[in-house]
């Protein structure tokens, strides 16, 4: 890293085993760090003992620290010629504003080098086994907010070519929405026994993993006190877990169901 520069980094969902090594490095590295509420905690372990580490955090649509705030507080830590890490859960450009403050710093004229990250909706659901693509269930895959600039649930989303065009509709922020999100997918079509997961604090120890149905989600939610973060994967991708839940098999136990899609027999091995 060099002095003035800001690194707009991507952190992961959580698992500090999925920060990227351009992510390691700029750790090692920064004079300050500016971190998300979503920041996995062991990550910043690996900054350096006497870097400043600046909160930045912004939960449930309640802005603690304005957007504008934080963008020009990474310009002026940046004239000051820090060496400047802006970290962010996920990847910076999914969901994360990381666009905003980037446009920011180019219009200020600071040198910014982005570093992606592995995003909740991708690498979140591979930490409960279910893939966001399959051969067998989708050729698209729909990432949507559950969330608008007023923090109401998105009004401008058409859901109904959502709905049509995309077998798996990965949606994050959708906690405090879930039931009207429920509602728009089935008047779309989507049928009550569609397949839902919820994964809640994916990729940490703390990771729990809701298997429901969108007819069945409201009332399961509220049983098992799933809380945000969250992440809410629709469509029949969902059953791969059956199979596919590789932390219960690394518990010992039995994979569920060898063959959830019924795609036939296994493949042969030939040697
Ligand atoms: N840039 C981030 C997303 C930020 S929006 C990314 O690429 O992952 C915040 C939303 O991300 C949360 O409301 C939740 O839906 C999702 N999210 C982030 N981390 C998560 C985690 N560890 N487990 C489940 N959902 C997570």
């Amino acid at each position: 890293m060099e002095p003035g520069w800001v690194w707009l980094c991507g952190a992961g969902p959580g698992d500090p085993g999925l920060l990227t090594l351009h992510g390691l490095n700029a750790l090692r590295q920064a004079d300050v760090i500016v971190y998300d509420a979503l920041v996995g905690e062991g990550i910043l372990d690996w900054a350096r003992a006497d870097a400043e580490k600046i909160y930045a955090g912004k939960r449930g649509g309640k802005p603690s620290a304005k957007q504008a705030d934080i963008s020009l507080r990474l310009v002026d830590l940046a004239k000051q010629g820090k060496r400047v890490l802006r970290l962010k859960g996920g990847d910076p450009f999914v969901f994360g504003r990381g666009g905003e403050e980037a446009q920011t710093l180019i219009q200020h004229n600071i040198p910014v080098r982005i570093v992606p990250g592995i995003s909740a909706g991708i690498g979140g659901l591979a930490y409960a086994g279910i893939p966001v693509t399959h051969r067998d269930v989708n050729q698209a895959v729909t990432f949507v907010t559950g969330h608008d600039q007023k923090g109401e649930t998105p009004t401008t989303l058409d859901w109904d070519a959502i709905s049509k065009a995309s077998g798996v509709i990965v949606i994050y922020m959708g906690m405090a929405h879930a039931p009207q999100i429920r509602d728009a997918l089935m008047a779309a079509g989507r049928p009550a026994g569609e397949p839902v997961a919820i994964v809640s604090q994916a990729t940490l120890a703390t990771q729990k993993v809701l298997e429901t149905t969108l007819g069945e989600m409201l009332d399961d939610i509220a049983q098992t006190e799933m809380g945000p973060p969250a992440i809410i994967c629709v469509g029949r991708a969902v059953l791969m877990r059956q199979v596919l839940d590789w932390q219960a098999l690394m518990r010992g136990e039995a994979p569920r169901n060898l063959d959830p899609l019924g795609r036939g027999r296994p493949d042969e091995v030939t040697t």
